[in-house]
């Protein structure tokens, strides 16, 4: 049997991230774990709070008959219940609970409103260097990428967006904080994009893709998003905030300002089910009923942002630190990112080319790696970098 011409398209397409995973693999069968940096994959290595693994167990043990069925279609009332709790609490809006939908992590999640709002032809706007998965996702239900170049410092370029506005214009996606570029997109820039929407011509949603909200450094927070922008549907999960991501527990949110909300209500509602995924597992549910606002604690992330930024200037590269999420986007020292990563890899270090995420001249460093392995890493950097010097 033949796989299908599109899939053939996207797996040419397809990560640069499992690529590099693979190399990893390779390279620690040749040369040993120790002599190998990995960069590349951004799975957190955090366990979860002990609270979670407690009322994990207390959920396993305490078993209720019935506790294991179909549930309604949104998920557990008392989880959207208190989704909703820690969404009143960021925002300052009154979130309902049952606007609130229990989906297979923050990609079912985008899936799920994908799939609910688009029409084909319509055009979803992503923001370069982008999660290189969107694409997929979009193709998913018909849809067009229109990828937007950010600034110089990647945030959304406002004049940008308001000239790539067409008719057919039917959704923004923001991801901040951003992977790849661990920026927190701050409360002006969100102000702005309100502003370009409610001028346009038509609805256009803001798909707020919010994995790593938790995740950001040196003291910043990152401002709602629905706080500021009215049409915003949220797309969140678990996976990184509680380190949760093969459990693949997540939620769409739909603002309570948003227009037309009872249409996308019963919308996502029914795409959840028909895209098969059903809801998040019930017992994941239980779970996080009593833990839904909890986070791991990020400050392990932030130590080992610093020795890698500290480590990388020592090494001579000119370093933008993160804001947030746990990835820091490096320039390479050549313009063929490709070539530079392939130069790292010969000194056993993994990580991702920017071209990957649609923004050549860049490589993606994930914070994922254990803080022991930074220093090791450092002269590697080094090497590589007087290699392109020579
Ligand atoms: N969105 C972004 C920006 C991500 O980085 C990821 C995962 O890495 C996802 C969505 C998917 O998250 P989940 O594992 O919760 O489906």
């Amino acid at each position: 049997m033949q796989i299908s011409l599109a899939i053939e398209e996207q797996l040419k397409n397809a990560s640069w991230i499992r690529r590099m995973f693979e190399e990893g693999l390779r390279l620690k069968a040749e040369r040993g774990e120790d002599a190998v940096f990995d960069y590349s994959i951004g799975n957190p290595d955090l366990e979860p709070p002990a609270a979670v693994l407690e009322r994990l167990k207390q959920v396993v043990n305490n078993s209720t008959p019935g506790s294991h069925g179909y549930m309604t279609n949104g998920g557990y009332m008392e989880t959207r219940e208190a989704v909703a709790r820690k969404l009143r609490a960021d925002s300052g809006l009154d979130y309902q609970a049952e606007d609130i939908f229990m989906t297979a992590g923050a990609a079912g999640a985008c899936n799920v409103v994908l799939k609910a709002i688009l029409n084909p032809g319509d055009e979803v706007m992503v923001m370069v260097p982008y999660f290189v998965e969107y694409r997929f996702y979009i193709a998913n239900h018909g849809g067009v990428m229109v990828p937007i170049d950010t600034t110089e410092d990647f945030l959304p370029d406002i004049e940008a967006i308001r000239r790539a506005i067409t008719p057919r214009t039917k959704v923004i996606m923001l991801n901040t904080p951003n992977n790849p570029t661990g920026r927190v997109y701050p409360a002006e820039i969100l102000r702005q994009i309100e502003q370009l929407v409610s001028e346009a011509d038509h609805p256009i949603a803001i798909l707020s893709d919010e994995p790593y909200k938790v995740y950001t450094y040196e003291g910043k927070k990152q401002t709602d998003v629905s706080r500021i922008i009215t049409n915003t549907i949220v797309c969140n999960s678990w996976s990184k905030s509680l380190g949760l991501p093969g459990e693949r527990v997540g939620y769409v949110a739909l603002s309570p300002r948003i227009s037309g909300r009872e249409a996308l209500r019963k919308a996502c509602i029914f795409t959840n089910r028909v895209l098969g995924y059903l809801n998040a597992p019930a017992i994941w549910q239980w779970v996080l009923m009593e833990t839904a606002s909890l986070s791991i604690d990020v400050a392990p992330y932030e130590k080992r942002r610093n020795a890698l930024v500290s480590g990388l200037r020592e090494a001579g590269y000119d370093v933008v630190a993160p804001d947030g999420a746990f990835y820091l986007f490096q320039k390479t020292p050549i313009a063929d990112d490709k070539e530079f990563v392939r130069m790292l890899v010969d000194e056993g270090i993994l990580t991702v080319p920017g071209s990957g995420f649609g923004r050549a001249g860049y490589m993606r460093l994930s914070l994922t790696i254990p803080f022991e392995r930074i220093a090791p890493s450092i002269p590697g950097f080094r090497r590589a970098l007087e290699r392109v010097r020579a």
